[in-house]
């Protein structure tokens, strides 16, 4: 039988009812009054999303486009950067201004671990650079890092910050402007559960400063230009956006900003606590730093014996809930829970009983029931206050 998938991975999200119907109604038209109110009210929510009173653009790309563009928008080729390196995504970064010709310095830490404020107040004493590139949710290690602390020595640097916020954005504290950001790329398809589809890019006076002198080769993601179309009394997308997941995405905030930011970080971190007291309760070793920190993915080292990539094969096989494997030099001994986004307590009491009854398929000792329990705990703490 063919039955929904559950998705219980960093990304894309699950997607409420409410958001499918808005992007499955008829499409507004991207040029007038319609689409302008759209683009509006999206931008504004997002704006108080960022903590910001500074432009933030909307574009048609995943979460990767929103990153490129930052690159194009700020440099010029040989322009050297700074990019701690401590997962997957810090990664990308890495290779994404290496593609452009821009010249990467880097410390390395092992997967999972924060970055350390004084390595880059060293490194950057040692050698200043134009700009830092942070990672904030490391969605292969599950760690939030540092970034309020790494802005902070990066600006004492001279040093643009410019922020990968893809998967933390609306699920774990974030101050653009008090925390002296200069760039900060988001998506739609993370924390705020709309489909996937368009990238926001939050840009700080320093940053648009250091983009009228940037010489790299830019057309598609040129900010000047969204710049220019948002200014129009009926704001607009340069090129043709994807109308319908702009439309998905005004009913997601909708139902963001119906309890609030406050409400929503609270759930999130409720919600990690859960699944992070089922993996313990469960005899798992819960992987990376900073563990009471990370609310939007959980990275769970696979029991002695059992191959992570089984125990995500299977627990799709029996029961349809998606895991996410690991990454790089993790694939194979971490399987990740992804816990950002439009989930209540139940869908997180279901996914770990799925993986209480995967987990004892495969011949580790479960007591049954004991990840329920623990989550179930959690919930009725906090009811009880
Ligand atoms: C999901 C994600 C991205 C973006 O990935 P796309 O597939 O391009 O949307 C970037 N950074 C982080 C940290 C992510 O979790």
């Amino acid at each position: 039988m063919e039955r929904p998938e559950i998705i219980l991975a960093p990304g894309p999200t699950p997607i409420p009812p409410e958001v499918y119907l808005a992007q499955g109604s008829p499409l507004v038209y991207h040029r007038g009054p319609g689409f302008g109110n759209l683009m509006t009210e999206v931008a504004e929510r997002l704006k108080v999303l960022y903590g910001t009173t500074q432009d933030v653009l909307l574009m048609t790309a995943s979460g990767t486009g929103g990153l490129e563009s930052a690159i194009q928008n700020v440099f010029s080729p040989g322009e050297e950067v700074f990019v701690p390196l401590a997962g997957f995504f810090a990664e990308r970064w890495k290779q994404l201004a290496e593609a452009h010709g821009l010249l990467v310095r880097s410390i390395e830490y092992e997967w999972g671990r924060r970055v350390r404020p004084e390595d880059v107040d060293a490194a950057l004493a040692e050698h200043p650079v134009k700009a830092v590139l942070l990672t904030h949710s490391e969605t292969s290690t599950g760690v939030i890092q540092p970034v309020r602390e790494l802005a902070e020595v990066a600006n004492h640097h001279g040093a643009l910050v410019i922020v990968d916020v893809v998967s933390s954005l609306g699920a774990v504290p974030f101050e653009f402007d008090a925390w002296g950001i200069d760039v900060a790329v988001g998506g739609s398809q993370k924390a705020l559960s709309a489909s996937p589809g368009i990238a926001f890019v939050a840009v700080s006076e320093r940053a648009w400063r250091a983009h009228e002198t940037a010489s790299l080769p830019r057309y598609y993601f040129d900010w000047s230009i969204y710049r220019r179309y948002a200014a129009l009394k009926d704001p607009e997308n340069p090129w043709t956006p994807a109308i319908s997941v702009m439309q998905g995405l005004r009913a997601a905030l909708e139902l963001y900003f119906q309890d609030g930011p406050e409400a929503a970080l609270a759930r999130h971190r409720r919600l990690s606590r859960a699944v992070k007291e089922g993996g313990k309760a469960l005899g798992l070793d819960l992987f990376g730093e900073g563990l009471e920190d990370n609310w939007t993915v959980t990275a769970v080292r696979a029991p002695d014996g059992i191959d992570a990539d089984t125990i995500s094969d299977r627990i799709r096989a029996d029961f349809g809930c998606v895991l996410a494997p690991g990454q790089g030099p993790l694939k194979g001994t971490v399987f990740r829970i992804g816990h950002l986004g439009y989930y209540s307590e139940l869908d997180i009491i279901r996914g770990l009983a799925a993986l209480e009854m995967t987990l004892e398929r495969l011949g580790y000792p479960v007591k049954r029931g004991a990840a329920v329990a623990a989550a179930e705990g959690v919930f009725q703490e906090d009811v009880e206050g």
